[in-house]
């Protein structure tokens, strides 16, 4: 059984002067269990909206989203989130955001600590346990808001275009250390970029998205011999980039087309 499934999934938002706005339209998708799912697609093509129905923070217009054959119909803990604003808590150490995460699942308050400090570790903070986020990096807040998800155990990981603020070297080390922990945690991952590289990095499938209204316009298999040393420049990883890069041109062409209507109707 798959581990995730949306069937049909529509969803409409009203708009103010003009009736309805269709953000996704007939999205068919389905991710097995422990799998990487990249989704990519050109901006405003309705990413952030997938992932939030995903999340159970809105629900479809038409169509269901299943997880583990059971309809979503709200936010729960067997889903961690990250977002690319660091939502931390601006008056707690990473070691407090962490067992932030943990506050509503019951775990008792020194288990807490100990979960806290062993996901930090698994993220590359041990030794940053009691810095605010005003004391870290972008990747290192990046790093907490994984941990933070990570902590309470959810079979699913939420990521949406989470290293899209981080310069390119830090993106590409955070690129690879979410690798690692995808592998040594068989959490199920559901990724949300634009970048076209990191896609193919990622991604054990990149699901490219059309255009508005969006839909799953094709899903692609990458299939690369290992992700040590320079992969991103091997031959196998210029002919995915190369082939998502073709499928997801036309969408942005259409995208900027039809933006350029919106502004002269
Ligand atoms: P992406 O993440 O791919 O850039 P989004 O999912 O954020 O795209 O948005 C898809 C479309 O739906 C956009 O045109 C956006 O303006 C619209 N949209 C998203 N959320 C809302 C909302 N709450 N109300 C009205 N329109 C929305
Ligand atoms: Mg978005």
């Amino acid at each position: 059984m798959a581990k995730i499934v949306f069937e049909g999934v529509r969803k409409t938002f009203p708009h103010k002067d003009r009736g309805a706005f269709t953000a996704l339209d007939g999205v068919d998708l389905e991710i097995g269990s422990g799998e990487f799912l990249v989704v990519v697609g050109p901006s405003g093509c309705g990413k952030s909206t997938l992932l939030d129905l995903l999340g159970g923070l809105t629900r479809p217009t038409e169509g269901r989203i299943l997880l583990d054959g059971d309809p979503v119909t709200g936010p729960g803990l067997d889903r961690g989130t990250v977002f690319q604003q660091y939502a931390l808590l601006p008056w707690r150490t990473a070691q407090g955001n962490v067992e932030f995460g943990l506050e509503a699942t019951g775990v008792p308050r020194r288990r807490r600590a100990a979960r806290a400090r062993e996901f930090l570790e698994l993220v590359g903070l041990a030794g940053f346990e009691d810095r605010h986020p005003h004391e870290l990096s972008g990747g290192m807040r990046q790093r907490v808001a994984i941990a933070r998800a990570l902590a309470y155990d959810p079979d699913v990981l939420l990521m949406d275009e989470p290293f899209a603020a981080l310069d390119a070297q830090t993106r590409e080390a955070l690129q690879g250390e979410l690798r690692r922990i995808w592998e040594t945690t068989g959490k199920t991952v559901v990724f949300i970029t634009h970048g076209i590289e990191e896609a193919v990095y990622l991604g054990q499938r990149v699901a490219v998205m059309t255009s508005r209204p969006g839909r799953i316009k094709e899903v692609v298999p990458v299939a690369l011999d290992g992700h040590t040393g320079d992969v991103r420049s091997s031959p196998e990883f210029a002919r995915y980039r190369h082939e998502i890069w073709d499928l997801l041109h036309d969408e942005v062409a259409r995208a900027q087309q039809l933006e350029k209507e919106a502004v002269t109707a």
